[in-house]
């Protein structure tokens, strides 16, 4: 939630317009003039010349604090104003962003300038990830990233660490960074890595041993301040400490990323000289902590829905479709020296598996069979499950006989799968059709069309064979 919406009264509040606004200055001026010429006739006439001049001057600093009041209104309006400014503006750059690095951008510049940083640093955690990323920023024009990692430790309460790591935690020498700038891991924090982060909240606010007072802070308009919120200030706290180290920063101001009940990180900014942070950039710094969190949860479901629509959810191979587009893309990068092969790989009478054995049997087999091409195939090579009990495997620039060895390691390997667990106790085969690309711009739906045909080939001649299609078949 916004600051401002929060400070806002609103519709408690009567509503003040500009009218309203320039009917009191009219009366107030009214008031002071009717003041100051009575004041100056007492005193021209000459009766009670000392009160009069008295009155004179007690008019003249109403007067002057009138002005004075309206000018620093004037000028907190304006703040606010800007602030508002701001945040709009980064709420709306954030709503633009369809990556990870584009909301960190979004961050930076608005936050950034807003708040006279010299340095942004966002650090979070992405899901199912085991350490938190760092991206830091210096705001110097033309500067570029740091990315760099810092231990998942930095994200657990500061009790627990307390117990973990007892009297060390006073000099923190779990926490190191390498010649590389990189943070290493001490073996205790390897371990504690992969543990999930949600944590319930103690209550007691305590900063970290020999340290000094947290930096982060909170404004009035904070919503009511719980023991998880304390506990998510310290584990920005942490996070601000960690980076000082890693990055030598001297003054640093930092906010919590907060999803639901778990911590996911930090924004922390930083300036070279000690001058302190207005309050109005630690609202904003606090509005945009959570509004950042928001964008990066839509960023990261909106990624992981791309991959699972690529995803084939029985085997985790790619999809047909993911396939299809894979080929597309490298059809239009293609060199004349590239070359591909295809590789249409088809489980033998399947359906008489199924039969005897149960369509989840035969499931359980198709995903021992996915895991069994997916190991034998390079790293450079695209399997996927093409459909039903069919696979299409390709390979990036085979050498001489590569695609027929490679078609041949996933027959065996499927051969000797042992799947007796699942209950199968006959042996389980596949046919698999070969076809190398003739020449760079032949399309690769014909190579496809090749393997397929030559896949038929291995099926009428008996099964559990690899065949290779020759250029005449074309
Ligand atoms: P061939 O050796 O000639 O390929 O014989 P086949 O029985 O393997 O081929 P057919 O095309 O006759 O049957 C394929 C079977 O694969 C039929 C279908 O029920 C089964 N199938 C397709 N998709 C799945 C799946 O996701 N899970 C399971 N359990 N079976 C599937
Ligand atoms: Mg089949
Ligand atoms: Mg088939």
């Amino acid at each position: 939630m916004s600051p401002w919406s929060s400070t806002n009264s609103g519709d408690r509040s009567p509503k003040l317009g500009p009218q309203s606004i320039s009917l009191t200055w009219t009366l107030l001026s009214i008031s002071i003039a009717l003041l100051l010429g009575q004041a100056v006739i007492g005193f021209v006439v000459g009766r009670n010349g000392l009160a009069d001049l008295g009155l004179a001057i007690a008019t003249a600093l109403l007067v002057a604090s009138a002005v004075l009041n309206a000018r620093a209104t004037g000028i907190l309006v304006e703040r606010r104003h800007s602030e508002a400014e701001s945040f709009g503006r980064l709420l709306q750059a954030l709503s633009r962003s369809v990556s990870p690095n584009a909301v960190i951008e979004a961050i930076v510049n608005e936050l950034g300038s807003a708040t006279r940083a010299d340095h942004v640093a966002v650090v979070q955690m992405q899901p199912g990830g085991t350490v938190l990323d760092v991206s830091f920023v210096s705001m110097a024009p033309g500067s570029q990233a740091s990315n760099t990692v810092m231990p998942i430790r930095q994200l657990e309460p500061v009790e627990t660490r307390r117990l973990r790591t007892g009297p060390r935690l006073a000099s923190d020498p779990t926490v190191r960074v390498g010649a590389s700038g990189r943070a290493e891991d001490a073996p205790e924090d390897v371990a504690a890595r992969g543990k999930s982060l949600a944590w319930e909240a103690k209550g007691e606010r305590r900063d970290p041993p020999g340290r000094p007072r947290s930096r982060s802070r909170r404004t009035e308009s904070d919503p009511a301040i719980n023991g998880s919120a304390d506990n998510a200030r310290d584990m920005a706290d942490q996070i601000a400490y960690w980076l000082r180290d890693a990055y030598g920063l001297r003054n640093t101001l930092a906010a919590p990323l907060i999803d639901g009940e778990a911590i996911v990180g930090a924004i922390v900014l930083s300036r070279r000289t000690s001058e302190p942070w207005t309050d109005s950039s630690v609202r904003l710094l606090n509005s945009a902590a959570g509004e950042t969190t928001a964008a990066l949860k839509r960023v990261y479901s909106h990624q992981a829905a791309e991959v699972a629509a690529r995803t084939d959810q029985l085997t985790h191979l790619p999809n047909r479709r993911y396939f299809d587009e894979y080929c597309t893309l490298i059809a239009s990068r293609r060199r004349a020296s590239d070359r591909v092969a295809i590789l249409a790989v088809d489980v033998d009478h399947f359906k008489r598996l199924n039969d005897m054995y149960g369509h989840q049997t035969g499931d359980e087999v198709l995903r021992a069979i996915g895991n069994a091409i997916q190991t034998s195939v390079r790293e450079e090579d695209v399997p996927a499950r093409y459909g039903g009990e069919e696979f299409m495997v390709l390979l990036r620039n085979p050498n001489h006989g590569v695609a027929m060895e490679i078609g041949e390691r996933i027959r065996t390997t499927v051969r000797e799968l042992e799947l007796i667990e699942a209950g199968v106790t006959d042996r389980v085969t596949v046919s698999i059709g070969v076809a190398s690309g003739l020449a760079a711009d032949e399309p690769i739906a014909e190579i496809v069309e090749r393997a397929d045909r030559a896949l038929y080939a291995a099926k009428r001649t008996g099964r559990d064979r690899v065949i290779e299609a020759w250029p005449s078949d074309v």
